[in-house]
């Protein structure tokens, strides 16, 4: 997930904020002001709105809190963790590279719901110093900022630990797995495989308690079950994913045959007799048979149409200079992982400056087409 907005770094972590985080903000500040006002009807609304506004704060605290946990122990077990994002269901810690064994993937899932358990009980222990009685109602807004603060994340702990990988739980159910069976792609495989059986089931809950009439209850919770459902599919590919790739070099997997252009080739004929014909959506340019740049529908489109005639490939093309590129025998998974830092789409391969061919997604998929049973595992 990228975030949209950056907030600031902590601990050397970046922290962002995804559009739809601000749609579950605006939901929790309306749902506690509902609350406020019932709890306390004399108070005015500029009173109950700043109540809630502050309760939305602390609980967005809360939840960076609980992923700092994930990632300051990542670190601690000398992951790199490269972001934080959140958004409308909770929050992502984005750790760089696979877990190594199955006590630091235990102890990175796990300490997230705790950090969650732990800021739910003090809520709820400074509202007992305060003189709330359990069972009884708030009797002020003050009582019920810390009330709502204290069950939510006491809530939040208990969902992440739903043993649906790729939720915390999951994660967790994946490290004992690991640990028993010394195997990290079957757990990996296992959990994610719970997860969407997980998935399922909450989907089905949903979907029951909508056509009986809880209305909205029902539909968040399909809701969240379809996330989860998308979530562990994509673990699962990736689980294969690595299993394929580990240990392959780039040279297996490339493009051999990349198409290339020559450089002094007009624009207008590049869209026409290049862009336009084959399925290609990348070009290398070449001078004197090696690799000066990279030409992509994205560079067309800053050149305007009436200069497409007098532009050359070589003027708008993407310079090697300005392109990360990679040797035939880099790891293919370290290659997979360069794109998906850098956003790229496809990496050039090069020996000696020379172009060897193109690395890109669409090769990895047509690769494991090719060489694996993807679905019959
Ligand atoms: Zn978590």
């Amino acid at each position: 997930m990228q975030a949209q907005i950056k907030l600031g770094r902590i601990a050397g972590i970046s922290i962002g904020l995804h559009y739809s985080w601000f749609f579950i903000a605006a939901l929790i500040a309306l749902s506690l002001a509902g609350h406020f006002h019932s709890v306390t009807p004399q108070w005015s609304d500029a009173v109950v709105w700043s109540a809630a506004i502050i309760t939305g704060l602390l609980f967005f605290g809360a939840l960076l809190a609980h992923e700092m946990a994930h990632s300051l122990v990542a670190k601690a077990y000398g992951r790199k963790v490269r972001s934080i994002t959140l958004f409308a269901l909770g929050g992502v810690s984005q750790i760089e590279s696979e877990a190594s064994d199955a006590n630091s993937e235990f102890w990175i899932a796990i300490v997230g719901p705790l950090a969650s358990l732990v800021i739910g009980f003090t809520f709820l222990l400074i509202a007992r110093v305060f003189g709330w009685l359990s069972g009884r109602e708030p009797g002020n807004p003050f009582m019920a900022v810390l009330l709502w603060l204290g069950y939510i994340n006491i809530m939040l702990a208990v969902f992440n630990m739903i043993p649906g990988y790729p939720l915390d739980g999951g994660r967790v159910l994946r490290a004992v797995i690991w640990w028993i069976t010394d195997n990290a792609d079957r757990s990996a495989r296992l959990a994610a495989q719970v997860g969407q059986a997980v998935a399922f089931i909450f989907i089905m809950l949903g979907l029951y308690r909508f056509s009986v009439g809880a209305n909205f209850g029902g539909l968040w919770l399909a809701f969240i079950g379809w996330f989860l459902l998308d979530a562990s599919r994509r673990s699962y590919f990736q689980v294969v994913l690595m299993e394929r790739l580990r240990g392959r070099p780039v040279a297996d997997i490339m493009d051999r045959d990349c198409p290339t252009v020559e450089g002094h080739l007009s624009m207008q004929d590049f869209v026409h007799e290049y862009l336009s014909r084959n399925g290609h959506r990348c070009f290398a340019v070449v001078q004197n048979g090696h690799l000066s740049g990279l030409v992509t529908p994205k560079e067309v489109e800053h050149v305007d149409r009436e200069r497409w005639a007098q532009t050359s490939v070589q003027a708008m093309m993407r310079p090697v200079s300005q392109l990360r590129t990679i040797a035939p025998d880099t790891p293919a998974i370290q290659a997979l992982e360069i794109m998906s830092r850098e956003d790229i789409n496809q990496l050039p391969v090069l020996s000696d400056g020379r172009l060897e061919g193109l690395f890109s997604r669409r090769h990895i998929l047509d690769f494991l087409q090719n060489h694996a049973e993807l679905n019959r595992r």
